[in-house]
């Protein structure tokens, strides 16, 4: 290796029809490049970003699948960083198991085992494998790094990570995983570098995106999730319903004569802020819509949010910070205020001049409890995991 080459640690975050990529020095927090592949498939389109933030050119290629995309991402990067020398990729694992509570270098062995997860995710875990392979197959003799999401919650006291069913069905691996854990790590990290007392009390996060669950920590360890068995649990989501009576899908089964993949394609796909508003999963088209189906919609998100917050505070004992983070959580103060407005039972309030301006702190001076806007970054800690396995 010589001196000038450019050696960083690659990220890789393959979703089902996306693949987002961080490249990442071997010091530092800020990545030299990012981009992202969007729906991959015959409409691809590919953005690439360096470190100012300016655009990479992407150059024109394949992007009708994983391993197509992954090839055009790597071509336009090797043509910007001509010397780059990986010395580590680390992927975005959606499910780790029952057992993986922290990162792991990629092995035959642990990609069988992985394998055996997919049914439990079945629309990220195959993706994810693929995106390893890809990369395994571009950089034969790189360390590879999976990093889950399911991780950061291995700790839960048992009352959280079970259902009351027959032990049998825990035993098989049905639990309550959890899931945003790469997200709730970083918040967890920073919120210690940052207010050191804070990160050691009870906290919930709320990691509000597409995707939207809450974390209850204690002393910076996850001890409850909203999410379980699988993502659909919890908050109602762009596209999923969140919390649901479990007869609602016998009697869909039932009644309505649907499949296990009708109704996978309903929980996933169809519902959450886009079903119930017939209009868009995406929080900012709600919020400019003006429709009454837009509102109700905004209204149960709104709702469903606090009822869990006050379900999390129960788990905790008590709360002392609240932590807004994801799409929706950093950058929607309408709907930060919202759900601050109907906790202040529980000692939770938004300073409406801070919370307009997405400070980091929002409560008033000397509220009981601090809540916080905090961007969360899953690409680091999967570029810190895969920089410290090396
Ligand atoms: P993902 O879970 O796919 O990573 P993000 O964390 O980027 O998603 O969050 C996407 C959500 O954040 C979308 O609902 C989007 O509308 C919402 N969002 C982003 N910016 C704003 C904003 N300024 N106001 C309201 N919602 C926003």
């Amino acid at each position: 290796m010589t001196a000038d080459r450019t050696r960083a640690v690659l990220t890789l975050n393959a979703g089902s029809s996306s693949l987002k990529v961080g490249l990442f020095p071997m010091q530092g927090d800020a990545a030299l490049a990012t981009g992202l592949a969007d729906r991959i498939g015959p409409d691809g389109t590919l953005t690439l970003k360096d470190a100012t933030g300016a655009a990479i050119p992407a150059l024109a290629g394949d992007l009708s699948n994983h391993e197509a995309a992954l090839a055009t991402i790597l071509a336009s990067l090797a043509a910007r960083f001509p010397d780059l020398d990986l010395a580590a990729v680390g992927h975005r694992v959606v499910h780790g198991g029952p057992d993986h509570a922290a990162p792991a270098r990629v092995t035959p062995a642990l990609l069988e085992e992985l394998a055996r997860y997919a049914p439990f995710a079945p629309l990220h875990q195959p993706h994810n494998l693929s995106g390893i392979r890809a990369a395994m197959a571009a950089f034969p003799g790189v360390p590879q790094v999976a990093c889950f999401d399911t991780a950061f919650h291995r700790g839960h006291p048992w009352v959280n990570d079970t259902y009351a069913l027959p032990r049998r069905f825990h035993d098989k691996g049905v639990r309550r995983y959890g899931f945003h854990g790469l997200s709730y790590d970083y918040i967890a990290g920073e919120l210690a570098r940052i207010s050191p007392g804070l990160a050691a009390g009870r906290v919930v996060v709320a990691h509000l995106g597409n995707g939207a669950s809450i974390c209850g920590m204690m002393g910076g360890r996850s001890i409850a999730s909203t999410m379980g068995f699988s993502p659909l649990d919890g908050l109602a989501m762009g596209t999923r319903p969140g919390q649901i009576d479990p007869g609602v899908l016998l009697y869909l089964m039932d009644q309505e004569g649907m499949s296990a993949g009708q109704i996978s394609d309903l929980l996933y796909r169809q519902s959450g802020l886009l079903g119930l508003s017939g209009l868009s999963n995406d929080m900012r088209r709600l919020e400019a819509a003006g429709t009454d189906a837009a509102a109700e919609a905004i209204a149960y998100f709104v709702a469903r949010l606090q009822r869990e917050l006050g379900s999390m505070a129960a788990a905790l004992g008590g709360i002392d910070a609240l932590v807004f983070t994801g799409g929706i959580g950093e950058n929607s103060a309408p709907i930060r205020a919202r759900v601050c407005e109907g906790m202040g039972w529980m000692g939770i309030a938004a300073d409406a001049a801070c919370n307009a301006a997405h400070a980091r702190m929002i409560s008033p001076e000397g509220a009981a409890v601090a809540v916080l806007v905090m961007p969360t970054n899953e690409e680091l800690v999967i570029a810190r995991a895969a920089r410290a396995l090396v």
